[in-house]
């Protein structure tokens, strides 16, 4: 007799969490990604913008799944579900892997609204190679700088980013730091505290995650640091050299983007009811519709707290699906009813700059120096392995010391073609 086949797609926080509740289950499971890591994705933009290295934050799945004797780990990139025949396809053919049970996980990525032709100058941060990308623009811009004539300086040394939640604050509370801290005697031709930093945020206030109040200090806290903070300013359109709010022209060559979320695509492929934002409107137990043996948890999926309100896509609700996803693949096996979702929110964090963040934690608001020290805490705390605790530490403490960045290499791998150096070909390792 073979044992029940549950196949994973993502491993992420919910497809990790998935494949650990099944650790100890009598079935054979088969976990699929991209990549061979999972990436800590909360502190991508610290990798973007060169406090940490690519493998701070990241760990080989495979290693982390080491004790799931039951768990095969295959890295491969899942295009296609077909439910009919129970089997998940890989590898633009080359892979079907069969299931009984399956699990969906794969998160989702940013979305230009309907201007996808944007991505290539305005890169976005959800992956490893999203970080780097941004990273390598992010100090290929102060070498050009460095070399520009003087009337074109000023667009080299002007970042733009574009959205106001947790990621576009986090990254434009960053910058000032880096700019007229680590960078400041490195430069020769300019002074790094000409950088401007400029936020852009469509709606009328920042960090809509937020209770207002909390909000409005971090408003504050960002003009504290001199950054540009522009409310209801929708983007119209993004050159090579500038961007558009309207017919008002921001010259820069540095557009990073922070707005807007579209779920994976292989969403799609289930013919299962799909949300505004590509989600998946699972039912309460985390299945598909019409699919009792399909889950889908994390990012990719929309379903609502008790109170009403979207469950939000965050690393907490995501190992919370992981987990029951996991549970109610045991319980049908067990052959008792599957349990219905139910979130347990943990609070809201978000930093702005060096010391200074902004906290929520039930009736509980934290802000300055004691919400910096929270979320140092449970970023630490909820890092993969041990190495990536101890190693994240040692590099912020260097970082917040001295000022230094760790990981400002540039090599001559090939150029990720959206450097906006126009002939630069260099690419950026850690
Ligand atoms: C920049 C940034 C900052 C964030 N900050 C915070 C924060 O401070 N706190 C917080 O709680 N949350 C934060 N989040 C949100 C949080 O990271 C996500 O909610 C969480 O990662 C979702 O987990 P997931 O497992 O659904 O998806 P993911 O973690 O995105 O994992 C999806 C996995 O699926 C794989 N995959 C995707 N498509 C395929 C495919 N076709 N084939 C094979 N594999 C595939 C990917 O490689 C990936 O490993 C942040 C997110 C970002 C991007």
């Amino acid at each position: 007799m073979t044992k029940p086949r549950v196949v994973i797609i993502g491993g992420g926080f919910a497809g990790l969490t998935a494949a650990r509740g099944l650790r100890k289950a009598d079935v054979d499971v088969t976990l699929i990604d991209r990549t061979n890591h999972h990436l800590f994705q909360p502190l991508l933009y610290q990798v973007a913008t060169a406090v940490l290295a690519p493998s701070d934050i990241t760990s080989p799945i495979r290693w982390l799944l080491r004790k799931n004797t039951n768990t095969t780990v295959l890295m491969a990139e899942v295009d296609g579900i077909d439910p009919a025949k129970q089997l998940v396809h890989a590898d633009k053919g080359a892979l079907s892997v069969p299931y009984d049970y399956l699990i969906i996980a794969s998160g989702a990525r940013h979305a230009y609204f309907g201007h996808d032709e944007w991505e290539p100058m305005a890169p976005g941060l959800k992956s490893l190679e999203d970080a780097l990308k941004v990273r390598h623009r992010f100090l290929i811009a102060f070498e050009e700088a460095e070399k520009a004539e003087p009337e074109d300086r000023e667009s080299w040394l002007r970042f733009v980013i574009v959205g106001g939640g947790p990621t576009g604050v986090e990254l434009a509370g960053i910058l000032p730091d880096i700019a007229h801290h680590s960078m400041l005697d490195d430069f020769r031709n300019f002074d790094p505290r000409d950088t401007k930093i400029v936020l852009l945020e469509g709606g009328s206030r920042l960090l809509t995650a937020f209770e207002p109040d909390l909000a409005e200090r971090a408003l504050k806290d960002l003009k504290g640091l001199g950054v540009e903070v522009h409310l209801n300013a929708a983007v119209t359109r993004i050159e090579k050299d500038a961007v558009y709010v309207g017919e008002q022209r921001i010259p820069t060559r540095t557009v990073l983007w922070a707005a807007g979320n579209q779920a994976s695509p292989l969403a799609r492929a289930l013919a299962a009811p799909l949300d505004r934002a590509g989600r998946v409107l699972v039912a309460p137990d985390l299945s598909v519709p019409g699919h009792p043996t399909i889950f889908v948890a994390g990012d990719l999926a929309a379903i609502k707290r008790d109170d009403g309100g979207e469950v939000p896509a965050v690393a907490p609700a995501a190992n919370q699906m992981g987990k029951l996803a996991a549970k109610n693949v045991r319980r049908i096996l067990a052959e008792q009813p599957t349990l219905k979702f139910k979130y347990r929110d943990k609070g809201n964090l978000a930093t702005i700059g060096r010391y200074r963040a902004i906290a929520e934690i039930g009736p509980v608001k934290l802000r300055g120096q004691i919400a910096w020290w929270f979320w140092l805490f449970i970023h630490l705390m909820y890092l993969a392995t041990f190495r990536n605790r101890i190693i994240v530490l040692i590099e912020w403490g260097y970082s917040y010391l001295t000022y230094q960045r760790g990981s400002r290499l540039l090599t001559e791998r090939e150029g990720d073609g959206v450097s906006g150096a126009g002939e630069n070909k260099m690419g950026s390792i850690g």
